[in-house]
């Protein structure tokens, strides 16, 4: 056989890559125009959000560019954590790649450079901090030197922004790699939008040449919903149990104490719960990620401290129970949800404490008045999210400067929420807060004030004198719960502020209008129990109870699919890596529905490359064999 180059060029085409390796019929959204921009050499910024499938873009360009001839390919990534994994699913799928950080012995770590210096290795891994030192610099100039530097691959490339959540010092160096191999193609990678960032990673990076592509911000398999507190702990497990039953999530909460309380909770109600915080020893959170990361169905009860490089294919739902700072914040937790494309929820539950709560965090920060100022008006676009009638999708989009119509796949458009003409209640309400000030100059809480309107006795009414205010008992009509729903509404249509420690209420300057019932008030009615919201929310989706992949199986299917899981789980266990780098749940759905007999059968199923296949053909026909004998009737 000739050494000519044609030979490669088809087993070097991106397409080929794709089906060869990864198994997968077809490049998504933009993934195939950046991979042919950094394959062919040129500069790459790449905005899509967490499970566009980030990692194929510099994955196959790095795989096509190493079967031409042109070495390893850089991958600079924080997450040190993650390294291992990722590796690891490369190698299954047949692809030489190493990391480099500090978690190696000596030996390890030389082998490695070994592999790397020969330009044996597709990939190498590593973090800023290493790829910077003089000693790795010296070894990319020899690499560069003989021509086996394929590309640098900049992760989480909006870590070199000050303007981001995650801005890490040594980003900054990275613009080195340009200055010293301005002739090795760059692809910087992100789930973070904004201008501001973008800006600052084009100039500290120096990407002005790169093309930019930037993806629809769109999670269409996430569902998003958002209900009233009301005993949320009960509301969390009835979601967890009904939809989620077996599944792995991340339950958000806003403070330690309350991750502990919860996770302690939920395992004692036999949900498998894990807490996940800041506080606890840095053992304790290393061993809690890896069993969330390795083992089926955990739910893990964290902070914001959990999250970043989670990269998990399969959590089935993020929950909130209490509400996020703002509507970035809510976007990049919920992202967590559904990376593979599968069916996921965001649930969050939320109530006026917390409103009035995020606000007190803002007043009482030790920032300027322009920050907080920024702060509130951020508050006020997740509240307006939160109360919305509308398309949840459609005002997320918007948010983010993208427009959309109405997605089918949110709790308003799923079960449109009931309206009411709630202008005369508005005016009553704001009345409310204005006679307080008008009669002593003084503000109060959303609780004296509901007691007021529906003309309750108690001993502050007594005290202030305000049953003597021509607003007292003039809401009697309404209850409680629906004087809270009315109030939460008009502070997110911003005619009400809540302030200070106790979230004492106040009229903004549009509440005359409203007063004068200028302005005609649509609200929502209070949300029905949610156990029966529940239900009908599930039409069309029929999951209840089982897994997304189980929903739609008969039972020899199931039997296969079950099967094929725990023969994965000991795979996983053996290679000691996560069972989803082994094979995604859908991989399995697909053999477990297809049920082949032969290993041509194979052929075609996704996720099935050609190295799983050699490596795992036999043993998933036999499994699939066996699940079959043991399914049929004695
Ligand atoms: P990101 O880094 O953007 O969050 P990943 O690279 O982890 O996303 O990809 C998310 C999931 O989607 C992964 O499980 C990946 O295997 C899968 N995926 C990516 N591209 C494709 C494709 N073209 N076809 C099928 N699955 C894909
Ligand atoms: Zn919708």
């Amino acid at each position: 056989m000739s050494l000519s180059a044609s030979p490669t060029a088809d087993s070097a085409s991106p397409q080929a890559i794709l089906q060869e390796v990864f198994g997968y019929a077809a490049f998504r959204g933009q993934q195939q125009a950046i991979v042919e921009q950094v394959a062919g050499g040129g500069d790459a910024l790449v905005l899509m959000p967490t499970g566009g499938g980030k990692s194929l873009c510099y994955q196959v360009p790095a795989i096509a560019r190493h079967r031409q001839g042109h070495g390893v390919a850089i991958v600079v990534s924080p997450l040190i954590a993650l390294m291992h994994d990722q590796v690891g699913a490369l190698e299954e799928a047949g692809v030489h790649a190493a990391y480099l950080n500090s978690s190696l012995s000596s030996d390890e770590a030389q082998h490695v450079e070994r592999e790397m210096m020969s330009g044996r290795l597709v990939l190498l891994y590593a973090a800023p901090e290493r790829v910077t030192t003089l000693r790795f610099q010296a070894q990319l100039a020899s690499l560069h030197e003989r021509g086996l530097l394929s590309l640098f691959a900049i992760d989480e490339a909006h870590c070199v922004s000050q303007w981001g959540h995650d801005f890490r010092e040594e980003y900054l160096q990275l613009s080195l790699l340009h200055e010293r191999f301005p002739d090795v193609p760059r692809i910087a990678l992100t789930a973070t939008a904004d201008d501001h960032t973008r800006a600052d990673m084009i100039e500290r990076l120096s990407l002005h040449d790169a093309r930019v592509f930037i993806s629809s911000f769109d999670r269409p398999n996430i569902r998003y919903t958002l209900v009233e507190k009301d005993n949320p702990r009960q509301q969390l497990l009835r979601f967890i149990r009904d939809e989620h039953a077996g599944e792995a999530g991340v339950v958000y909460c806003q403070s330690r104490r309350k991750v502990e309380e919860t996770a302690e909770w939920l395992a004692g109600q036999g949900i498998p719960a894990l807490p996940y915080h800041a506080g606890l020893d840095a053992g304790v959170r290393q061993r809690h990620q890896d069993r969330f990361l390795r083992e089926d169905g955990l739910v893990m009860v964290a902070t914001i401290a959990f999250g970043m490089g989670i990269d998990k294919p399969d959590v089935r739902f993020v929950a909130h129970l209490d509400l996020p700072k703002n509507i970035e914040s809510y976007y990049q937790e919920t992202g967590r949800a559904g990376r593979d494309g599968e069916p996921a929820d965001a649930w969050l539950t939320y109530g006026l404490a917390d409103v009035v709560n995020q606000r007190r965090m803002i007043d009482e920060s030790p920032a300027t008045d322009e920050f907080k100022r920024v702060q509130r008006g951020k508050l006020d676009a997740l509240l307006a999210l939160a109360e919305a009638h509308d398309c949840r999708r459609v005002r997320l989009l918007a948010y983010f400067g993208e427009a959309s119509g109405p997605c089918g796949n949110c709790d308003n458009c799923l079960t449109p929420p009931r309206t009411w003409d709630g202008t005369e209640a508005a005016r009553k309400l704001l009345s409310g807060i204005y006679r307080f000030w008008q009669h002593g100059q003084q503000r109060f809480g959303a609780g004296h004030l509901i007691d007021v309107l529906r003309g309750r006795q108690t001993d502050k009414v007594a005290q202030y004198g305000h049953q003597s205010l021509t607003t007292f008992g003039i809401g009697a009509d309404l209850s409680e719960t629906q004087w809270r729903a009315v109030l939460r509404q008009l502070i997110a249509l911003g005619h009400v502020v809540a302030e200070g420690e106790y979230g004492t209420l106040g009229l903004t300057d549009s509440a005359r209008a409203v007063l004068k019932g200028e302005v005609p008030i649509v609200l929502k009615e209070a949300s029905e129990p949610p156990a029966a919201r529940g239900r009908t929310a599930r039409v069309g989706r029929s999951a209840a109870k089982t897994g997304a992949h189980e929903a739609d199986m008969d039972t020899a299917s199931l039997a296969r699919f079950q099967a094929l899981k725990r023969w994965r789980a000991e795979v996983a266990r053996e290679h000691n890596l996560p069972a989803y780098v082994v094979f995604h749940d859908a991989t399995l759905a697909e053999l477990a529905r297809r049920a082949p007999a032969s290993p041509g059968d194979l052929e075609g199923i996704s996720g099935v490359g050609m190295k799983k296949r050699d490596a795992y053909g036999e043993a998933i026909l036999s499994v699939l064999a066996g699940a079959d004998v043991s399914d049929k009737p004695n």
